[in-house]
């Protein structure tokens, strides 16, 4: 019988950054093509019926028939990503199984472990492209024509990966399933102060992705005195500092990770700063207000450095609450507490269409999407059970 830790053993190798720089497992890439071959042949081994779907999500059947309980997770990761952001899940609904079957479990509706194509959307710049596409929330002509840093589309790649882009799409399983749990290592630290190796998730908060344009005047960086300038950069610290302050009051999120600066030289003061915020919180009302209070800031800002400050929405994704009846009733049966979460999960996406509840196990280090993402071994073993006793109840 195989654990979840050893099962991520076997993953160890695949797609790691030999400099201690994580894992690089991008959709339609070597690494995760390899993944891949590994989850079928797992699937296989244990005798589960192997599918794919037109978007490359891959389904191990237990059983066959409708009203299914799908678990599993994804495999990919970020650039640079950690070993359990999605392994984990698929682990554990690999050892879940085994554990069942060896305890001489039955189930009553058939069990289906799901590797989810492109979760993290390190690749092409939009997440949960699998469950997406398979839900039908994402339309297969603006999936197929994203593109990767080096201009590659989807399309492209998913060719050279030996998958067919026209039959990219909605999905037909989807309406074979009753119910899907996601087992995923925590992202931050709730666990960690409640005591509690494993946790049920409550909600996911809403996400929006927004870009600031900040236009100043290009100038000489050794003639220009500092009062005779307009610079956007100074603009963008203040935007950086002001997102701080708010998220922090609040307890809500907001990040800048990603700014390109034009022209771009040592010796000239920028004509322009565009940056891009990622900004998180509790309600789409509080999302709002977060990010008003940080445009009226740094347009204040703005105002004192003779610049001028655009913000433009790129993505809102809309809060999810998962199935109250179904979250509650595992938080019992576990003896589980309820966490909330800033992250998006294919969990998240499957919710507008079937029940869906996540686990969260224990993450020591707090840290996730980089290398030190870790989950004990004990931890791992709690979270297998926590999942074979969710399966055990519905099923
Ligand atoms: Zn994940």
């Amino acid at each position: 019988m195989a654990t979840a830790t050893g099962l991520l053993d076997d993953l160890a190798g695949i797609g790691r950054d030999l400099t201690g720089g994580g894992y690089h497992r991008l959709a339609w890439e070597r690494p995760t093509l390899e993944l891949r071959e590994w989850f079928a042949a797992e699937a296989g081994r244990r005798g589960l019926d192997v599918t794919e779907d037109g978007n490359g999500n891959q389904l191990a059947w237990w059983g066959s028939g409708d009203d299914a309980l799908l678990i599993g997770s994804h495999l990919d990761s970020v650039r640079g990503g950690g070993a359990f952001d999605g392994p984990l899940g698929v682990a554990s609904s690999l050892a879940a199984v085994d554990t069942l079957r060896d305890a001489g479990f039955t189930p009553s509706r058939p069990i289906v472990v799901a590797n989810f194509t492109d979760e993290e959307g390190a690749r092409f710049g939009v997440a949960c492209v699998g469950s997406r596409l398979a839900t039908g929330v994402l339309a297969p002509e603006r999936a197929l024509s994203l593109r990767d840093d080096d201009g590659t589309t989807l399309a492209e790649a998913m060719r050279a990966g030996g998958a067919d882009p026209a039959a990219v799409g909605p999905a037909d399983w989807l309406a074979s399933i009753g119910a899907f749990v996601e087992l995923h290592v925590e992202q931050g630290r709730a666990l960690i102060d409640s005591g509690d190796a494993v946790g049920v998730a409550s909600a996911i908060w809403p996400h929006g992705r927004y870009r600031l344009d900040l236009h100043g005047q290009g100038n000489h960086a050794g003639t220009t005195a500092m009062t005779d300038r307009h610079d956007p950069m100074l603009t963008y610290a203040a935007a950086v500092l002001a997102s701080a302050a708010a998220a922090s009051e609040t307890a809500r999120r907001a990040t800048f990770g990603r700014v390109r600066v034009a022209p771009g030289s040592t010796n000239s003061i920028p004509v322009q700063v565009t940056a891009w915020l990622d900004a998180r919180a509790e309600s789409e009302e509080a999302l709002a207000g977060l990010v008003d209070r940080i445009l009226s800031d740094t347009r204040r800002a703005a105002a004192g450095h003779g610049t001028r400050a655009e913000l433009t929405e790129e993505s809102v994704t809309s809060a999810v609450t998962f199935d109250p009846g179904l979250r509650d009733r595992l938080a019992t049966l576990l003896g589980a507490p309820q966490l909330p979460t800033g992250a998006g999960h294919d969990a998240g996406i499957l919710a507008s269409r079937v029940p869906t509840a996540m686990l969260f196990v224990r993450n020591p280090s707090g840290i996730s999407h980089a290398p030190e993402e870790y989950a004990e071994p004990a931890d791992c073993e709690a979270g297998v059970a926590a999942l074979a006793e969710v399966i055990r109840e519905l099923a």
